[in-house]
C-alpha cells in the first residue's frame, strides 16, 4: 500500500478550512463533524495516506470539542476511510470496496442474529485466501505481513488502532492470493464483523480485556501462525492456524453480543 511519507497537511487544512467556514458556534455532534471530515476525503480526492491534521487541531478548526472529534474519527474508522496509527494519528484510507462493506454491514444490522453466518464467511473466505496465498505470495508480501503483523502488535490496548491493523493483517495476507475479488469481498466481511465485535469498545471509548497490553500477547501470536504458514508455505499449518483465529474470534463476537 503507498503511503506518502510527508503529510499534505496544508492541503488538507485548505480544504477543511472552507468546508468549515460557516460554523456559527452551536455545539456539534461527533455525527457532523465525521460528515464534514468523509465530505473533505472525498469530494477533494485525498490520497490514500494522507495524514488529516491532529484531533487538536481539527477540533479547533470545527469548533468541537476534543471528545466529539475524537468521537468523529472513530466513527470513521469504523466506515473504513480513515485508519488509526498508534501515536501518529488518523490517515486517509479511501477503499474502491467501501459500498460492498457498506452493503454486509447493512445486511447484518437488519438481522444480528447471522453474526455466525458471516463469521462462518469470513472463515471459508480466509481458508481458500490463504491456501492460495501459501501457492502464490511473492517475498514482498510476506514481507507486508510481517510489517502488518508489526504494527497490530504495537496495537495492543487501543481498540481503533487494533481495528485497523487487524483488517490490514488479514487482508494482506489474502490479496496475496492474487484474486482481487476473493481480496475485496473478504475485506468487507472481515471489516464488518470487526465493527460489529467492538463497536460497544468504540461508543465507549474502552478497550476489552483481550486487547489489554497484558493479554494481548496471545492474541498476536494467533496471527503470528497464519503469517508463519504463509511464510513456510504450508498449506495444513495455514488451515489449522486460520481455523484457531476463527475459534478465537467466534467467543470475542458471542461476548460482544452478551
Ligand atoms: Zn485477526
Amino acid at each position: 500500500m503507498a503511503r506518502s511519507k510527508h503529510t499534505d497537511d496544508a492541503e488538507v487544512w485548505q480544504v477543511l478550512r472552507a468546508s468549515a467556514g460557516q460554523r456559527d458556534g452551536e455545539p456539534v455532534a461527533a455525527e457532523e463533524i465525521a460528515n464534514q471530515i468523509e465530505q473533505l476525503i472525498i469530494s477533494a480526492g485525498l490520497p490514500e495516506g494522507v495524514r488529516l491534521p491532529s484531533e487538536r487541531d481539527l477540533a479547533q478548526l470545527t469548533s468541537a470539542s476534543r471528545p466529539i472529534v475524537s468521537q468523529a474519527i472513530r466513527i470513521l474508522i469504523v466506515k473504513g476511510l480513515v485508519e488509526s496509527r498508534r501515536g501518529s494519528g488518523a490517515y486517509v484510507r479511501r477503499k474502491p470496496e467501501t459500498s460492498l462493506a457498506a452493503t454486509v454491514s447493512l445486511m447484518l444490522s437488519l438481522n444480528q442474529e447471522s453474526v455466525p453466518h458471516l463469521n462462518d464467511l469470513r472463515l471459508w473466505l480466509e481458508s481458500d485466501g490463504i491456501t492460495q496465498a501459501i501457492a502464490r505470495s511473492t517475498r514482498a508480501e510476506v514481507d507486508a505481513g510481517e510489517e502488518a503483523l508489526r504494527q497490530l502488535a504495537a496495537s495492543a490496548g487501543n481498540t481503533s488502532a487494533w481495528i485497523s491493523a487487524d483488517t490490514l493483517f488479514h487482508a494482506t495476507l489474502v490479496r496475496a492470493s492474487h484474486n482481487p475479488y476473493l481480496a475485496s469481498i473478504y475485506e468487507s466481511v472481515h471489516e464488518t464483523l470487526l465493527n460489529y465485535e467492538y463497536r460497544n469498545w468504540i461508543d465507549s471509548g474502552t478497550v476489552p480485556t483481550w486487547l489489554r497490553p497484558a493479554e494481548a500477547a496471545g492474541l498476536t501470536a494467533l496471527h503470528e501462525s497464519i503469517l508463519a504458514a504463509v511464510r513456510d508455505r504450508d498449506e495444513e499449518a495455514g488451515r489449522i492456524a486460520v481455523l484457531r483465529h476463527h475459534r478465537v474470534m467466534s467467543e470475542h463476537l458471542a461476548a460482544s453480543q452478551a
